[in-house]
């Protein structure tokens, strides 16, 4: 039984961790990871069930009947760093009903602190370090043989006294066309909308790993440095599924940078023309892995808005997050998108150490200048195991590491408090949304593309969300 826990709406297979609600765009994605591990599992023998409790705001009781009745031998939890208490406790309740479930944990924010939640959480068996899909494969194989399960590469369980060790790194999986199409058919696929159409959406895992080493990113320490794409004919094969088996025509493609390799990408637009499939997608890019070309096949090839991590405009905090990009660059991406017919979304970052009153007034000036399409400002959120965290630990900037998000600074900066911070953010959503001219510019969109329904309810929910957090 693979789940997200009925603990909350976050992005729990993400390398953000955040909040579904934190978000601006505010979208539930498929949990793709979780369909996957389900067709790794049934490879191996298994019949696999997939939940995803708070996508459809299912409580705690609902979870308890399901394991009551579907009796899993194992249970596979995606938990975050906000919701690793609440996950734990869940457990304990299986764990109450049927003392023989085997019990395995897995996200970024609980492997880097791995050993200690086997100290705290003894209902907890395991927790899966690194990609998961050949570690569930080979304890699904192995689960009745207690002495080869915990020989299996990629987990930290406990040894025969209690005591939490690491089996061994699982070398990342060197082509990803191994693994299986995800097992849609686990999936409730019509919960899950496009925000701008409300059609059912879907996410397709693209390509792992990210060259960066920014340093509030754990991309690189979960997926590696070196990107890993699939292969056209593997990405076509499962859009293929999508489109004609679930009738899912919307989609994100999922990838820490998905625009690098150039030859990939121009392969992958021209095959998705050729297909003749009619689709819309969006996707993530780098200000510096897009070009004109690239930009023109991505919208022949149906994608309609490109993300990009701006993070900051002045480049001393650039320079120091290390996100190895100039800030006046951003300005030509956004050039290059508008020219070729795309929309854009630009990702910010607040609240870095630094960050001080002048450079929060030059970020937001700096986004108001690059006039994207969309936009979030993300409070930044040290996650465990990220090089941010240690700074924030090192200069004691923590101050509410309970309810610290997207959306409320739990940390402070070295002369900004986190309410400084949090109120930042709010004020400054508020304003860039209430520009005469982005109002006229997105109405208009919505109008064009009619989407004008889903683009007011999308607007009113935000808006009422920033006002609420006051
Ligand atoms: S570019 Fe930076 S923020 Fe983006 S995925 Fe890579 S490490 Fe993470």
């Amino acid at each position: 039984m693979l789940i997200n826990p009925p603990t909350g709406l976050y992005r729990r297979d993400d390398r953000c961790q955040s909040k579904v609600d934190d978000q601006t765009v505010r979208v539930v994605f498929a949990p793709v990871d979780l369909a996957l591990l389900g067709a790794i599992a049934r490879q191996a023998g298994a019949e696999p069930k997939v939940c995803d409790y708070p996508a459809l705001n299912q409580s705690e009781g609902v979870f308890i009947a399901d394991i009551k009745t579907f009796r899993p031998h194992i249970l596979f939890l995606n938990s975050t760093v906000h919701t690793l208490a609440k996950d734990m406790e869940l457990v304990a309740k299986a764990r109450d009903f049927d003392p023989g479930i085997l019990t395995l944990l897995h996200g970024e924010g609980v492997v880097v602190q791995a050993e200690k939640v086997l100290r705290d959480y003894p209902q907890c068996d395991a927790i899966l370090d690194g990609e998961p899909e050949l570690t569930l494969r080979e304890i699904v194989t192995t689960v009745p043989d207690e002495q080869t399960l915990w020989q299996t590469p990629g987990l930290v369980c406990r040894d025969g006294s209690g005591t939490p060790f690491r089996t061994g790194k699982r070398p990342l999986i060197e082509s990803l066309d191994i693994l299986p199409l995800p097992a849609r058919d686990l999936l409730n696929n019509k919960i899950y909308h496009s925000p701008e159409n409300g059609k059912p959406l879907t996410v397709i895992q693209a390509q792992r790993g990210c060259p960066s080493k920014c340093v509030f990113c754990p991309a690189g320490s979960m997926f590696g440095y070196v990107v890993r794409e699939r292969s056209v004919e593997s990405i076509m094969a499962e859009l293929k599924e999508c489109v004609e088996k679930y009738g899912i025509t919307n989609f994100l493609f999922h990838g820490d940078t998905f625009t690098l390799h150039k030859p990939w990408l121009l392969k992958l637009c021209d095959a998705i023309i050729n297909s003749g499939m009619k689709i819309h997608w969006g996707c993530n890019s780098r200000i510096d892995t897009i070009d004109d070309e690239r930009a023109a096949a991505l919208k022949k090839a149906g994608c309609w808005v490109v993300a990009f991590g701006f993070e900051h405009g002045n480049q001393n905090m650039l320079n120091l997050m290390r996100k190895g990009q100039r800030a006046e660059r951003a300005f030509e991406a956004v050039s290059i998108c508008k020219r070729n017919g795309l929309l854009t979304h630009g990702f910010f970052i607040a609240g870095l150490p630094w960050e001080t009153k002048r450079t929060l007034q030059q970020l937001y000036l700096y986004a108001r200048k690059l006039n994207t399409d969309f936009f979030d400002f993300n409070i930044a959120c040290p996650l465990p195991g990220t090089e941010l965290y240690n700074i924030c630990l090192q200069e004691q900037l923590f101050v509410h590491t309970d309810s610290s998000s997207y959306a409320h600074a739990g940390v402070r900066t070295l002369s900004l408090s986190a309410e400084e911070l949090t109120e930042w953010r709010r004020k400054t959503l508020l304003k860039m949304y209430f520009r005469p001219t982005y109002v006229a510019r997105i109405i208009i969109h919505a109008i064009k593309t009619g989407t004008i329904k889903h683009y007011l309810a999308a607007a009113l929910s935000r808006v009422k969300n920033l006002v609420k957090t006051t």
